[in-house]
């Protein structure tokens, strides 16, 4: 499957399929007389054949703890010492964290050289679409970064197949997000697919769709000016359980999104049946505990200092009228804070 971005300029495709791999790098690699290739280094280990044909393999430490000033400085320096040129190619392979430092790395090097970006994690399917680069800072995730577009993205499926089942609940979490974005109709599919477990293998078509929402959202949106905050669903207060709990981002924007639902129905008439939701992301393998454990000033001192919010004493919160009609609104922080202990009473 093939997806073309609909920006007015430097569109891209987004290649999703299992076995992909080689044969689309090609098409991109033999254009170029340098390609330098940024990989997670777990997912070297790991699939460590699919790479024996590679030169200029820059091994990064996994997952989250490349996403530094002194890590990703590091490989810039790599690829000057190594002669990088300005019409080089860059192949970062990795999850949403590789994916955010290798972009970052590629966005100043040289003031922007291209890349293509292989997607090795289901969460990816969300963070490697919508251009956005990013690193960490002590005050913060993603506080420093860059919008800057791929050359490519290539999502080959048979990567997911090593991924343990944390991470694959993890990226589920997204999963759930934009069929709730998409509709009523999505949703009860995934529900009914997932019903005894999530396997992996029986979700290519909920990823497509996962991958098909976002691009609505961004390619409408890039800056997040309006339309792409709907993609925060969830993660308002995903992202202060994530930091307090220390939880997976995706688990954190599962609970993140019970909230939502819970706000929702106070807002408007009782649409969404919480309970049930409950009992079926608990049965998957999701831990409810930290929802009930949360204090709430807390959660609300976190959800304030996030860089989306703008007004004082109010937190913006993405809602759903019902599946497929996603609202921001603004909740003073007092209310927010009567919510979530009722929140946490019927967890
Ligand atoms: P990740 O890159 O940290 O991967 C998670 C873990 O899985 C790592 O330990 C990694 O080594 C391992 N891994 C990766 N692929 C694997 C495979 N195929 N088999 C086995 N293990 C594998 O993170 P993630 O969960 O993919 O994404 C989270 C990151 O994405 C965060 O840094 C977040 O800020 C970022 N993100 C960015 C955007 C965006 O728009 N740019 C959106 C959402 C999330
Ligand atoms: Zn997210």
């Amino acid at each position: 499957m093939e997806f073309h971005t609909t920006y007015s300029e430097n569109n891209y495709t987004i290649y999703v399929n299992n076995g992909i791999l080689k044969e689309t790098l090609l098409k991109y690699t033999n254009q170029y007389e340098q390609v330098f290739y940024i990989i997670d280094s777990h997912v070297y280990d790991l699939h460590e054949k699919k790479f024996k044909d590679f030169n200029n393999v820059i091994k990064v430490p996994r997952g989250e703890s490349f996403k530094t000033i002194e890590n990703t400085m590091s490989v810039i320096d790599e690829l000057l010492d190594q002669n990088v040129k300005r019409n080089d190619l860059m192949v970062v392979i990795g999850g949403g964290a590789t994916g955010d430092g290798g972009a970052f790395v590629s966005s100043i090097t040289l003031r922007g050289l291209d890349y293509i970006h292989v997607p090795t994690t289901l969460l990816a399917h969300d963070s490697a679409i919508g251009g956005k680069t990013a690193i960490n800072r002590k005050q913060g995730k993603n506080l420093v970064g860059t919008f800057y577009r791929p050359n490519a993205v290539i999502y080959d499926l048979d990567f997911l197949e090593t991924l343990p089942e944390e991470e694959v609940l993890s990226g589920f979490g997204e999963v759930i997000k934009h069929a709730m974005l998409d509709g009523q109709e999505s949703i009860d599919a995934l529900l009914e697919k997932t019903k005894n477990g999530v396997d992996i293998k029986n979700l290519n078509a909920f990823i497509l769709n996962g991958i098909r929402t976002k691009m609505y959202y961004v390619s409408v949106d890039e800056k997040e000016d309006n339309l792409r905050k709907f993609l925060n669903l969830g993660h308002t207060l995903g992202h202060a359980l994530e930091y307090a709990f220390k939880l997976k981002h995706g688990a954190a924007v599962v609970l993140g999104i019970i909230g939502a639902l819970y706000i929702s129905n106070k807002r408007y008439d009782d649409t969404f049946d919480i309970k049930s939701f409950i009992n079926y992301v608990k049965h998957i393998g999701y831990d409810l505990s930290p929802l009930k454990n949360m204090n709430a000033t807390e959660m609300i001192r976190y959800m304030s200092s996030d860089k989306k919010n703008m007004r004082k004493s109010y937190i913006g919160y993405v809602v759903l009228r019902e599946f497929g009609q996603p609202e921001l609104i603004e909740i003073s922080t007092s209310d927010l804070e009567t919510l979530l202990n009722e929140l946490k009473a019927i967890v």
